[in-house]
């Protein structure tokens, strides 16, 4: 199992989308615009193109907080065109007005995606814009801006509202479904991933080796120190064998007190697991509970689906168990001239 090339999260994909190309292209636009002659437009202009540079300059923790810089950045800024509103480059023109039309409901919806991880942020400065540029409708048809319709300021309210209103329900459900997806492959005792996320998994042909675990009389733990106990030395288990892991493979609950490890074929799995069973063979427990672990190990044969190799650790494990339990058994997979014996 190569590392799991997973794709950027969404709010990191839409993130690059907003300050790669959205706002490079509104920076483009301005200038072609030839409207930049006033002090507001070219004020705007700047703002994106500064946006989108740092964005390429950034380390990814630094783009993380840029965008609450920007959008905190372009708030404030339509909050000045606002207090400007009058002053020579400020005074609010036609041109300058479907600029603001055109880009708030663009914008809210962009921030929406940009702050899918974090929907009620993302809420939060969607209102914060909607009542900014309400106030810089209301301050240009105060000074009389030609073309203004006197119910424009409520109208962008009103669709400002709507959009961020719909937006963010939209925010919520994809966030929820990512509580959903996580809750479905993952087991609520331990943290790690689940038996279903297994059987995904055991259906791949990859070159893996896979370990299976089960703890030696856990029924004891139970039986002398209460189920809670022996929940905590689950996890407890459990947490051993993510620190041993470090990251270099999954690790699974199969159930009760059993665990499967699956391994990439570079990684040395044998001194993995025996890690992991030194581990816990020597761990006092929070209740000063001692326990051990037995393991079937096994790797995967050119080609053969993961499940298979499971069945040869799990008879692997069971060994350990006859051999006395605290140990790790070692199954080799079969080799071609095995094959070609037993299909004879
Ligand atoms: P062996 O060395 O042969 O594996 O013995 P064992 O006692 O570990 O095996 P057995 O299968 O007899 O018992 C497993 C026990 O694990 C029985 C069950 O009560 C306990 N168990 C399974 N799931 C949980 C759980 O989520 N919490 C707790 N506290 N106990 C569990
Ligand atoms: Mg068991
Ligand atoms: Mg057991």
């Amino acid at each position: 199992m190569p590392r799991r090339v997973s794709p950027l999260p969404l709010h990191q994909q839409v993130s690059r989308l907003y300050f790669r190309v959205v706002l490079p292209a509104v920076t483009v636009a301005l200038v072609l615009d030839g409207g930049t002659g006033a002090a507001v437009l070219i004020a705007l202009m700047l703002l994106a193109a500064l946006g989108a540079a740092l964005h390429l300059l950034l380390p990814p923790a630094g783009q993380n907080a840029l965008r609450f810089v920007f959008a905190l950045a372009a708030i404030v800024f339509v909050i000045a065109v606002a207090v400007l509103a009058g002053q020579p480059g400020f005074t609010g023109t036609i041109d300058q007005l479907a600029v603001a039309l055109l880009l708030t409901p663009a914008t809210l919806m962009a921030w929406t995606l940009v702050f899918a991880d974090q929907p009620r942020t993302g809420q939060i400065l969607n209102l914060a814009l909607v009542l900014a540029v309400t106030a810089l409708m209301l301050r240009w048809q105060a000074l009389g801006l030609s073309g203004m319709n006197h119910h424009l300021p409520l109208l962008v309210l009103l669709v400002g509202v709507t959009v961020t209103y719909y937006a963010s329900t939209f925010a919520l459900m994809n966030a929820r479904f990512h509580e959903g997806e996580h809750d479905r492959t993952h087991d609520p005792l331990t943290g790690l991933l689940n038996r279903r996320a297994f059987q995904d998994r055991a259906r791949a042909h990859a070159t893996l080796h896979v370990a299976v675990l089960d703890i030696d009389f856990f029924k004891r733990v139970n039986d002398a120190h209460g189920h809670l106990a022996g929940d905590r030395v689950l996890r407890a288990v459990a947490d051993v064998i993510q620190d041993t892991l470090n990251g270099q493979g999954e690790a699974y609950r199969w159930g009760g007190e059993e665990f499967v490890l699956l391994l990439p074929a570079p990684v040395n799995a044998p001194a993995v697991i025996e890690q992991v069973r030194r581990e816990i063979a020597a761990r006092h427990f929070s209740g000063g509970q001692r326990v051990t672990l037995s393991a079937g190990l096994t790797r995967t044969a050119p080609g053969e689906p993961v499940q298979r190799a499971f069945e040869r650790a799990d008879a692997a494990l069971r060994a350990a168990k006859d051999a006395g339990r605290n140990r790790v058994v070692l199954s080799s997979p079969p080799t071609p001239l095995d094959k070609r014996a037993a299909g004879r």
